[in-house]
């Protein structure tokens, strides 16, 4: 079963448009019978995600550093939840779980957990494949920038790196998973991290 690992906004967003596209990608990601890796929240976009990713049937597993373990954000009905000391080690988690990559619109947490797994595919040489949901254009200047920088050279000595090869865009859902998914190697057989992974809340 795929891993896909998704980034989404923690807070309640202004517009209702991103809790429902939260929610059409976890009901697509359990369709195509992909296991979801997320940041373990009930709130919001995150919420949403989880609860119709589980309504649809798929396993779900939230990683939460421990001071966000609270009864407040915790996701109470995830398949597993997994704690962790800090934000770096649940990017650790993500990176070393998760077979692809979702970003949906969100804040600096997003674009950070996004960047990172982007950046870190400079050093890899199988990269996993990496979908933005760009529900209203959210992450067109994200795009303009990396255009920017890819025709000022910067990403001359990573070309694979570049929007199109290791990135696919898309405002719609259901054709954002099934084109993630097209793009997914073979999974490695060895998973650390999931093997320290603790079934419950
Ligand atoms: P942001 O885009 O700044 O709202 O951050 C959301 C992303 O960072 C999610 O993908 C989570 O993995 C993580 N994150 C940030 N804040 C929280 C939170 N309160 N609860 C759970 N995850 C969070």
């Amino acid at each position: 079963m795929p891993r896909v690992a998704v980034f989404c906004g923690a807070a309640a967003p202004t517009d209702a448009v991103y809790v429902s596209a939260a929610a059409a990608i976890g009901t697509h990601l359990a369709e195509h019978g992909v296991h979801i890796v997320y940041g373990g929240s009930r709130l919001g976009m995150m919420g949403a995600l989880a609860d119709s990713a589980l309504a649809a049937g798929a396993p779900v597993t939230g990683i939460l550093p421990r001071a966000l373990n609270t009864p407040r954000i915790t996701h109470s009905g995830l398949t597993t939840l997994k704690t962790v000391p800090d934000t770096a080690a649940r990017q650790d988690c993500f990176m070393e779980l998760a077979d692809a990559f979702l970003a949906l619109p969100g804040g600096l947490g997003t674009l950070d957990e996004l960047t990172a797994v982007w950046a870190s595919a400079a050093h890899q040489d199988r990269a996993k494949p990496i979908g933005l949901l760009n529900t209203d254009r959210f992450y067109d200047p994200l795009l303009t920038f990396l255009n920017g920088a890819a025709a000022a050279g910067y990403l001359a000595h990573h070309p694979h790196l570049r929007l199109n090869t290791l990135a696919v865009v898309d405002d719609d859902p259901a054709g954002l998973v099934a084109s993630l998914l097209t793009r997914l190697t073979p999974r490695r057989p060895v998973r650390r991290a999931l093997a320290s992974t603790r079934t419950g809340t």
